[in-house]
């Protein structure tokens, strides 16, 4: 079979390898449709000091497919479906599991795609219970962006930040896979949009979406913008993924008790703060990563609903390395994602 292998940094080649054995307990074959790409995987190919990780690896954190074999004790009703692939190696037994935290897992054993073999391979065998059904009708490519990118948006913005219908929220890098996500969903509930972007034709296509605003973030200080726009009184929820270059803007866009919550830093990974003003103005920060289960059938079902992700580019296998350039470069809007069959 064909799978997508990470050799050395910087160096993917779409190899022959063998077919996976059967499911063992507890397990599924899966024969992969689609995987999408994130910065998770812009970090893998670039290499990172930190992963402790032996190459070559199949790449792909986020993917969907069908279920083509269940080892004893896996869920039966899996057989012959279509799945999206949770990507975290979580225990499923210790408290956090237990209480559907799973991303808070005492003992992940892994990423998928990053710390172990990935998806981007025409059949993988991962856990049963990795797997979440995909409601009849959705498009793969689109399911494909569920289990990663709509996942962790529905994380950040309804259980940490707990939006609501009516505030305004400040969505940073709107043409990201999880900015674009986040306009949409906070569209969805009710929610105002203030939408930041890298240039003229970015802020367009973020008000294309349904951004009530957006401004371009090259042009003029987002904070004083976003001031401006509510009355001086600041946003309710920022939606920060950017790190040092958006920062201390990011928490001057906030009203009193106002939310931030982060799930990345692609800028780097220290900023400062103004503690002071984050105590006097009573601001709560979020860090965020991953998602739970929950998390990704919240997403399946919202998709079903017609929330659907903003696909920048579909590509082959054999797309791989341009698509993480395109990625890396930020030249995109949306997300990219790759067909296996
Ligand atoms: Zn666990």
């Amino acid at each position: 079979m064909k799978a997508l292998r990470l050799l050395a940094d910087r160096k993917v080649e779409l190899a022959e390898l063998p077919e996976p054995g059967p499911p063992g307990e507890g397990q599924a074959a899966v024969r992969m449709a689609a995987v999408a790409l994130n910065h998770i995987d812009v970090w893998g190919w670039r290499g990172m000091a930190f992963a402790r990780r032996a190459l070559p690896i199949t790449v792909g954190v986020e993917g969907v497919g069908t279920v083509e074999a269940l080892g004893p004790g896996a869920a039966p009703a899996l057989a012959g479906r279509r799945v999206a692939v949770y990507g975290g190696l979580t225990c499923g037994a210790c408290k956090p599991c237990l209480q559907g935290r799973d991303n808070l897992c005492d003992n992940v054993a892994g990423i998928l795609g990053f710390h172990v073999d990935g998806l981007a391979a025409e059949r993988i065998v991962v856990p049963a219970r990795n797997l979440i059904a995909i409601p009849d009708g959705l498009d793969w490519v689109d399911a494909a962006c569920a289990p990663l990118t709509f996942a962790t948006v529905q994380h950040m913005l309804f259980d940490n930040a707990k939006l609501e219908a009516g505030e305004t929220i400040l969505v940073h890098a709107a043409g990201s896979g999880i900015g674009s996500t986040a306009i949409k969903m906070a569209k969805r509930i009710g929610a105002t949009v203030i939408a930041t972007a890298g240039s003229d034709a970015k802020c367009a296509r973020a008000l294309e979406l349904g951004a009530d605003h957006a401004i371009n973030y090259r042009d003029e200080r987002f904070e004083t913008k976003a001031r401006r726009l509510t009355g001086k009184r600041g946003v309710d929820v920022v939606f920060e993924h950017v790190g040092p270059d958006t920062w201390s803007g990011s928490l001057l866009s906030l009203a009193r008790g106002g939310r931030l919550v982060t799930c990345g830093a692609t800028t780097g990974i220290t900023a400062p703060t103004n503690l002071m003003h984050l105590y006097t103005q009573q601001l709560r920060i979020f860090g965020s990563f991953g998602a739970s289960h929950r998390n990704v059938r919240e997403s399946l079902d919202k998709m079903a609903a017609g929330v659907t992700p903003v696909i920048d580019t579909v590509a082959t296998l054999a797309g791989l390395a341009p698509a993480l350039e395109r990625l890396e470069s930020r030249d995109v809007f949306g997300k990219i994602v790759l067909r296996i069959a």
